[in-house]
């Protein structure tokens, strides 16, 4: 019977790693997304949305849709399901692949401050000018709303969710953004600092290209710790390895 794989989506690695193995002969992919974008793109092979109602909701539907192994390719930041799908491949003996593209790394012209969560992130703009450009996503804005004396351009994919700070303004837009675009969005709002998680990848890294050039400082929330024991592959050639598939 042809393997089923079962791919952790909601990224452009899962979007593309499913291209990859939907396109082998007999196997069999499925996709699975949260359901918070209201209209994800199109995706090669098959596609279920929703959570599973945690590690042990996936450990069942591991069984019932006899899924041969399990690759994690969701956001850096989404730790939750990361750590439900090591529990489930433990407990079913499922083997979990964790794909994360690398981080960021700070050259020496970078004006960097790293944190630890998007509360440290609200602290820590204390120390900088009025007006953030806050690139940390839709959810969890929460974090910033304190501070009442600052004002906020928020992008996001879709429109953030409240509570957002008092004085924001939002700007909904998709990536891949270039250094030009980015460079003349931070002069047009005169920001004086950039807020960004570690989210990695080249769709979005031209903002810290824009910010260097402009000598800004920048504000990234570091990624939380992957669950324990887990080493990740930063890209699908390490997925087909681990799968055993690299040479199929
Ligand atoms: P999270 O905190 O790790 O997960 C929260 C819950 O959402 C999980 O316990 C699970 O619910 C459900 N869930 C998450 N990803 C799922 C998936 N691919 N398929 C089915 N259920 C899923 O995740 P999050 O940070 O809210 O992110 C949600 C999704 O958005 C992820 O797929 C991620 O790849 C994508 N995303 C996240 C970010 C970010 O910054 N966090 C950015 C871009 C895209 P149950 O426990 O009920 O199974």
């Amino acid at each position: 019977m042809s393997p089923h794989l079962l791919i952790l989506g909601g990224t452009t690695e899962a979007r593309e790693l499913a291209g990859v193995l939907a396109a082998r002969a007999g196997v069999r992919v499925t996709t699975s997304l949260a359901g918070r974008v209201a209209r994800p793109g199109a995706l090669d092979g098959e596609v279920r949305i929703g959570g599973f109602g945690g590690a042990e909701g996936l450990a069942d539907w591991l069984r019932e849709q006899h899924v041969d192994a399990v690759v994690d390719a969701t956001h850096p930041f989404a730790a939750a399901i990361t750590e439900n799908a090591v529990r489930a491949g433990a407990a079913t003996g499922v083997p979990v692949v964790v794909l994360r593209r690398p981080g960021w790394t700070a050259g020496a012209a970078d004006r960097w401050h790293l944190v630890d969560s998007l509360a440290d992130a609200a602290e820590a703009l204390a120390r900088f000018g009025r007006r953030v450009f806050l690139t940390t996503g839709r959810l969890g804005l929460s974090a910033f709303i304190g501070l009442t004396d600052r004002h906020f351009l928020v992008r996001s994919v879709e429109l953030p969710e409240p509570p957002v700070p008092p004085n924001t303004q939002v700007l909904i837009a998709r990536g891949p953004f270039t250094v030009t675009d980015e460079t003349a969005l931070l002069r047009e709002h005169r920001i004086d600092v950039l807020v960004t998680k570690d989210s990695g990848g080249e769709a979005t890294a031209a903002k810290l290209t824009a910010a260097r050039e402009l000598a800004l400082p920048v504000v990234v929330v570091r990624r939380p710790p992957l669950p324990e024991g887990v080493r990740a592959v930063a890209d699908a050639a390490g997925v087909l390895g681990r799968l055993g598939l690299d040479s199929a």
